[in-house]
């Protein structure tokens, strides 16, 4: 008998049809002898939904009360979905029984709409495991040491998931989704993506930081830090396939070097449209302005990303750098009041319609001329780069927004990453 972790996203969760089908499936999982724990998501649309309905009432704001408001809010989401399971599970016959992130409890830090966590009290989901309960808790969310409700950022089922069974030590935390695994990219912008059938957890860690956004990253870093096993897999297969090929399908997050995403040179390709770029124009080119710049920046907890500075010429440069576009505003807000007039730097400039692309693999640590490669595809689409930034495993470009999938879509081609047509 194993302890088993499963998390089904928002697609999976999507209608209660869905959440009878997850139903059946955990039933199944419990029946063959499993300890079953299950994180779902909200029911897909609905963090948007309640997002939206508070920015009809008031736009977005720096504001922490704002924020905390936010988080009680698009906490819900999770909450009802994972009532509904618990319901669903028990007309199928089963002892389940859900509980919210500070329930169980689920302590996290105080960054409202991005908190991190910080311990899993596992007592209660125990004891409820011992005495033969299906236990649901739900994802994205957890309480501060002052008892407000946080969540975790978008995306942040799968961290909940991952870090309850880190916890609880489980024997494998199965991530259910809408794909059938991880592609070599996103399946819905490269129809020719392939389904690897084990990642290494580095690489997934990058492909996550980089934009692949099938796994929120911070539940990489957790299965790396706790090695917990992870595997992602399908949702939308008949809920009563044979246990033991559900069990070996989709993609495995390999610890083990020598069964690395097979044994590519790119492994995949990443991309991500949620950043902005800002540049300062005309900076005084003398020691720490760096420091200036972004110590500023990271102070109101703004996530800077790839950075460039320029050659300076008569002892003026220029200093650029991305932020995620919900930063993007207060970003800049914060420069043009706070640092441009200590700095006295020339000018501000910022452009949100722009996208990172990455390759990743571990086999770059090993052959050159991979960045060569990627930027020839580029130019060969006319693809201008604005920024580079690399890594022993990646490289990653920032270009114009409009240019992200015919640059997804060459690079693929370029590292050969597609399906292997029948002859
Ligand atoms: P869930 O609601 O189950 O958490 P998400 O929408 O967060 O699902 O993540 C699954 C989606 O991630 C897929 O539908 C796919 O479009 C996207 N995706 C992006 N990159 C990849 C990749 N490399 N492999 C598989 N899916 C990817
Ligand atoms: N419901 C949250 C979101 O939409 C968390 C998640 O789905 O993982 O971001
Ligand atoms: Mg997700």
């Amino acid at each position: 008998m194993a302890l088993i972790v499963h998390k089904y996203g928002g697609t999976s969760m999507g209608s209660t049809e869905r959440i009878r089908n997850v139903a059946k499936r955990v039933a199944k999982w419990a029946r063959a002898g499993h300890q079953m724990v299950v994180v779902p998501s909200a029911m897909s649309g609905e963090t948007n939904r309640l997002l939206g309905l508070a920015k009809e009432l008031a736009p977005a704001s720096a504001n922490d009360s704002y924020h905390r408001e936010l988080d009680a809010l698009a906490a819900t989401g999770e909450q009802a979905s994972s009532a509904l399971l618990a319901i669903a599970l028990q007309s199928e016959g089963m002892e389940a029984v859900s509980y919210a992130g500070w329930q169980v409890t689920i302590k996290t830090n105080s960054a409202y709409t991005k908190a991190r966590i910080e311990s899993i009290d596992d007592k209660r989901v125990r004891a409820d495991l011992d005495a033969g309960k299906v236990v649901i808790i739900t994802g994205f969310q957890g309480v501060d040491g002052e008892g407000h409700v946080t969540t975790l950022g978008r995306g942040g089922s799968d961290t909940s998931a991952v870090a309850v069974a880190a916890a609880l030590k489980a024997h494998e935390c199965l991530i259910y989704t809408d794909v059938d695994g991880v592609y070599t990219t996103d399946p819905r912008v490269v129809p020719e993506a392939r389904r690897l059938h084990t990642v290494s957890f580095e690489e997934m860690l990058e492909m996550a930081s980089m934009g692949s956004k099938v796994l929120q990253i911070r539940s990489v870093e957790f299965a790396g830090k706790y090695k917990v096993p992870l595997r992602v897999l399908s949702s939308f297969t008949p809920w009563d396939i044979n246990i033991d090929e559900e069990a070996k399908s989709g993609t495995l997050i390999s610890f083990e070097e020598d069964e690395q995403m097979e044994q590519a040179i790119v492994s995949g390709i990443a991309f991500n449209r949620d950043e902005a770029k800002i540049s300062i124009l005309g900076v005084p080119d003398t020691p720490g302005i760096a420091y200036q710049i972004l110590g500023a920046v990271a102070e109101a907890n703004i996530e800077v990303d790839v950075i460039i500075q320029n050659v300076s010429k008569d002892g003026k440069t220029d200093f650029s750098f991305t932020v995620h576009r919900n930063d993007y505003a207060r970003a800049i807000e914060l420069l043009k009041t706070a640092v441009l007039p200590k700095l006295g730097a020339q000018e501000i400039t910022g452009d949100a319609k722009i996208c990172k692309v990455s390759i990743v693999g571990i086999g770059m640590r090993s052959h050159v001329g991979i960045a060569a490669k990627m930027f020839r595809c580029l130019s060969e689409e006319g693809i201008n780069i604005q920024m580079i930034s690399t890594s022993e495993i990646k490289t990653s470009v920032v270009i114009d927004e409009k240019y992200m999938e015919l640059a997804v879509r060459a690079l693929h081609k370029a590292f050969e990453l597609e399906q292997p047509t029948a002859a």
